[in-house]
């Protein structure tokens, strides 16, 4: 029997599901579901629940200066940079059992598996759960990824605060003083490879009966903000040729926005989720609005070219008012290695477990790593694609099917010379 079937053979389905509904509890919601924020009590509690797993196993871990937690199983050659897998454990305040904790968990359940055969990979592995990707107590998200990729300043970072005015920093400080026998280490110290394991919080797999989603890349997202500025006007005395109704103007040009960027295929994402209008009373011509764009694609240069429209159009539709179209952010799809893929998608092969090569649609830590070493992502379906919602829910066998390609990908990796 080859190493990888040894070592797969010992993923074990009952300890991975007891071990989700253990790290469940803490946070846990009366509704079944998670309320676990960033850098909270109830993530130290959890980071706590993680090292003593990993202590019996003799896994040793360490923290970098945003938070980010690892467990390292050293491999034959320590010096070598590690495999890391991992996602991240913090929740939305109504999240679910599963967003972030599976792939951190199937992390362990994978070193786990490699423990109990003996098995020594020739680089060492490590779990990781980043720090704050929700974004949820504290925007933005995906933070400990972003600024162990140094794309964002670790300074402006910590200085961000939460709602009660409690900082990154004195959060990340809290952390720490509680894991006083936590080693610290660097941050963007280098990877061989990155392999995120995730519930897909979308229909496709389900709808497609398939167990493993081989993610191909993660769609591209701009975010814009539109000000469109008309006059304050009396609702019964201003006559319409005289009139700059800001709010008319902004939905005319809402309507030819969806028009434009109308595909038939329903791949473009287009939403318009925030609208605010002033001064929002009822017998004043509207003055003024504010909204917001969020436009994805798994395609960058579509991506690029329905965002570059946004503009024209709008000017296009402003009648008597002005408008002003400001970009808050371009992140570009991404397509993740095609080797990484191949390795994923072998391994299900091989494990005759089904699978669908699939774009990700949400954003995850591998965003920000993928710019690092090579990265992939790996799939599971979770019931109904509910996601972001405490009715999440998985099936205990596909965590284990997860966990299974999981390991298989790990070990290919973690032989690279
Ligand atoms: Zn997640």
């Amino acid at each position: 029997m080859s190493s990888i079937n040894q070592v797969v053979s010992q993923i074990d389905q009952a300890r991975l599901w007891e071990r989700h509904e253990r790290l469940a509890e803490i946070g846990a919601t009366s509704r079944g579901g998670v309320n676990r924020q960033a850098l909270s009590k109830e993530e130290i509690l959890a980071r706590k629940q993680l090292r003593e797993w990993g202590s019996v196993i003799g896994l040793v871990p360490y923290s970098d200066a945003i938070g980010n937690f690892f467990l390292r199983y050293p491999g034959e050659n320590g010096d070598l940079a590690p495999v890391v897998t991992g996602s991240h454990i913090d929740t939305q305040p109504t999240g679910g059992r599963f967003d972030g904790s599976f792939g951190v968990l199937a992390a362990l359940e994978v070193i786990e598996a490699m423990h109990a055969t003996g098995y020594r990979p020739h680089r060492s592995v490590e779990l990781v759960a980043w720090t704050n990707e929700e974004g949820s107590r504290f925007a933005p998200g995906m933070m400990g990824s972003a600024v162990f990729r140094g794309q964002r300043e670790l300074d402006a970072m910590l200085a961000i605060l939460d709602s009660d005015g409690v900082s990154v920093g004195e959060s990340v400080a809290a952390i720490r003083s509680a894991e006083s026998e936590v080693c610290e280490r660097p941050l963007g110290f280098s990877l061989a490879a990155y392999i995120e394991a995730h519930i897909e919080q979308g229909p496709i797999l389900e709808l497609q009966r398939k167990v493993i989603g081989v993610v191909s890349g993660i769609q591209g997202k701009r975010v814009f903000r539109v000000t469109v500025d008309g006059e304050e006007n009396h609702a019964g005395t201003s006559p319409r040729a005289m009139r700059k109704d800001a709010l008319v103007a902004a939905v005319n040009m809402i309507g030819a926005l969806h028009d434009a960027i109308y595909d038939s295929e329903d791949v473009v994402k287009f939403t318009v989720g925030r609208f605010e209008v002033r001064p929002n009373a009822p017998s004043v011509v509207p003055a003024a609005v504010h909204f917001s764009i969020d436009l994805r694609h798994p395609d960058d240069a579509v991506l690029q070219r329905l965002g570059d429209s946004i503009e024209p159009v709008c000017t296009q539709h402003q009648g008597p008012c002005t408008v002003a179209v400001k970009e808050l952010s371009n992140d570009p799809a991404l397509e993740f290695p095609v080797a990484v893929r191949d390795t994923i998608r072998a391994i299900a092969k091989d494990l005759s477990i089904s699978y669908l090569d699939m774009p990700s649609a949400a954003g995850h830590d591998a965003r920000h790593i993928n710019y690092l070493c090579p990265t992939g992502m790996i799939f599971i379906p979770c019931e109904g694609g509910i996601s972001h919602n405490e009715a999440e829910s998985c099936e205990a066998e596909h965590l284990f099917e997860g966990a299974r390609v999981l390991a298989g990908t790990v070990m290919r990796l973690a032989e690279m010379t």
